[in-house]
């Protein structure tokens, strides 16, 4: 029988997460509801140093908001593998009992340098024009380690409680290879490979040892991350190996970078000129708050549909999918090697198509706030139509008060260029006929008024419909002009009129 599929999104409570951890756990979540599975949140917080506080309540908070939620994991589900914080099963005594595993069995060893002679080993390194120097097969010869050290120093050492870490002994020249669902075989030499450290001194896993021995555990069928785990994952076999679990690694996927705009490296959250947090982030440790996705009035479906095609495909030119769709669509092969252009303007296309698709009723209610916090209240109907008349221009709710607040405001000024451009000494008399006309409309529709208007154009020839509208709401632009005037009333319109011809003469 198949393995239930049991995916996992293990993300280090280290910051906010943004856009291109949103899309881990997305795919995380189509494959898993695809396949009937399991979709876990696994918090993988063993660097204590780099914690920071919010970050884990923000990222729950985000996979709610997009609609992407644990079936299982901290804060979901009903906790069979709990904890799922790798601190709490750090307590459990776990990890440690791994790592003695692989010192039993040689394939780890204790490495008592401190930090001075680490810096040091750094120096002579780079002195003899190491490219990249580390801690591996030939370094650690020279090193204070229980491969150098006799046995009975180390075990003195040892119960003396000299501080140390276990590393993992990652042989000199051997090739190591695995097969990534998206990118295929891969293979690594281990001399690019460095002795990682599995157990730090504080008796802390490292996320090396720690994401292993809870995939085993949480019996996880996939390991579906960010490509820069990739130069990891030759370390991540031999553990494997050397645990004699080599069959039970999980299947491995290495997603795509989200590239930004010009293709040039990936996105940063410091020069992006568009959101790259689902939610607003505030980061402890900085001063300015980060604008999300959602306060920057976008939808979830939207940002969700946004998120699926970087770096996937449904193998057609279809753009709009629900995460039902995606569920049912998404599949690794799809998934792109090369990294994904992000694009600001097409996804704010996207949310125009999700805000189209709404009924005016709906959007009447979204923006009812926002219009009530500028000072204005309107009945449903008005709004209704307001929203119906508004709604092609905008690709954002909060948009419709920038591309319709002269309906509810009468202007301070007019846009002048236009004046300058078209008012003659010929304009007063005529549009005092406009005047005129509009007050003979009895029932103020926009029908009525075009038809009152093409009445009108009979007898004085060409009327400039712009410089009216300028007149009426001092912009030069905006939504169909007599469904416009219908909506502001009769009495709205004739009073601007007035007041505009006062002005203008
Ligand atoms: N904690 C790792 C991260 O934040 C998870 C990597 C993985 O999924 O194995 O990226």
């Amino acid at each position: 029988m198949e393995k239930r599929v049991r995916v996992r999104f293990a993300p280090s409570p280290t910051g906010g997460l943004h856009m291109g951890g949103i899309r881990t756990a997305l795919f995380n979540y189509l494959f898993a509801k695809k396949h009937g599975g399991d979709f876990i949140l696994r918090i993988e917080d063993t660097d204590q140093t780099r914690f920071v506080e919010g970050a884990e309540e923000y990222i729950i908070e985000s996979l709610k908001w997009c609609g992407i939620e644990p079936n299982e994991g901290v804060g979901f589900g009903d906790g069979r593998y709990a904890p799922y914080r790798q601190s709490e099963r750090k307590n459990l005594g776990i990890y440690k009992i791994y790592a003695n595993k692989l010192i039993a069995s040689g394939h780890a060893y204790y490495a008592f340098d401190t930090t001075e002679e680490l810096e040091e080993m750094r120096k002579r390194l780079e002195a003899a024009k190491v490219v990249s120097p580390q801690y591996n097969a030939v370094s650690r010869q020279n090193m204070r380690n229980s491969l150098t050290l006799a046995e009975d120093e180390v075990k003195k050492l040892l119960e003396q409680g000299a501080k140390y870490v276990i590393r993992l002994k990652v042989p000199r020249n051997e090739e190591i290879r695995f097969n990534d669902i998206i990118r295929g075989w891969v293979t690594f030499n281990s001399a690019q490979v460095d002795d990682k450290v599995l157990l730090k001194s504080d008796g802390m896993p490292t996320y090396h040892l720690a994401h292993i021995v809870d995939d085993i555990e949480m019996e996880i069928t996939h390991a579906v991350r960010g490509e820069e785990w990739l130069p990891s994952a030759p370390a991540h076999i031999l553990i494997y190996r050397y645990l004699g679990l080599e069959d039970q690694i999980p299947k491995l996927a290495h997603l795509p970078l989200i590239l930004n705009p010009d293709g040039n490296g990936k996105i940063s959250k410091r020069e992006a000129r568009f959101p790259v947090f689902p939610l607003s982030w505030k980061d402890p440790r900085e001063s300015m708050p980060y604008i999300g996705y959602k306060e920057s009035g976008y939808y979830p479906e939207a940002f969700i549909n946004i998120l699926a095609l970087l770096g996937w495909n449904p193998g057609n030119n279809e753009e709009l999918f629900s995460v039902e769709q995606l569920s049912q669509l998404f599949s690794f092969e799809r998934v792109h090697k090369s990294g994904a252009k992000f694009d600001p303007e097409k996804a704010k296309w996207f949310n125009q198509q999700y805000l189209r698709a709404k009924s005016d009723h709906e959007l009447s209610h979204l923006f009812k706030p926002i219009l009530k916090e500028k000072g204005y209240e309107k009945d449903d109907a008005f709004m209704i139509d307001f929203c119906k008349l508004v709604k092609d221009k905008v690709q954002f709710v909060y948009e419709f008060w920038d591309h319709g607040k002269y309906i509810f405001e009468a202007p301070t000024s007019y846009d002048q260029k236009v004046i300058t451009k078209k008012w003659n000494n010929t304009c007063g008399t005529l549009f005092n006929s406009v005047l005129i006309t509009f007050n003979s409309v009895n029932n103020w529709t926009s029908q009525n008024i075009n038809n009152a208007f093409e009445e009108l154009l009979k007898t004085t020839g060409k009327i400039d419909v712009q410089l009216l509208r300028v007149l009426i709401t001092g912009v030069a632009g905006g939504p169909q002009l007599f469904d416009m005037l219908a909506l502001m009333g009769k009495d709205e319109v004739i009073k601007r009129l007035e007041l505009a011809l006062k002005i203008n003469n």
